[in-house]
Order: C-alpha cells, then structure tokens, then sequence
C-alpha cells in the first residue's frame, strides 16, 4: 500500500482537509486530532449542532 495521506484538522473549525492552512476559514491546522465525522447534511445533524459547524464536509471530533 501507498503512504497515507497526512491530513490536518483546522484548530478553528475542526474542517479536516490535506491542507495545512485550513481552505474553509484560514485558520491554521494540526496533525494532532482524534475521530472523524462527515457531515453531509448540516442542518439536519444534532453532531452539527453539537459542534457549531455551518456547512457540509469531514470534521475531527478532538483537535488538541
Ligand atoms: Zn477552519
């Protein structure tokens, strides 16, 4: 198998994304995250709300 891909977690929005500056809100992301969600229809997801998160995409559960 290939090498995985490092994905980071934004520290802000918790966006999970292969970018190290977050693409959703330019806030900076980390390796360091725990658990994974993707949401796909935010305004229907109680985890959504949970979060605080606005729009649709794979979101880390714990970012330190
Ligand atoms: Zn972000």
């Amino acid at each position: 198998m290939a090498g995985r891909p490092v994905y980071y977690a934004c520290k802000s929005c918790n966006f999970i994304s292969e970018m190290s500056v977050c693409p959703r809100c330019g806030g900076d992301g980390t390796k360091d995250w725990q658990g994974m969600v993707a949401i796909a229809d935010y305004e229907k997801s109680d985890i959504a709300k949970k979060m605080g998160i606005t729009a649709n995409g794979t979101y880390a559960l714990k970012v330190r």
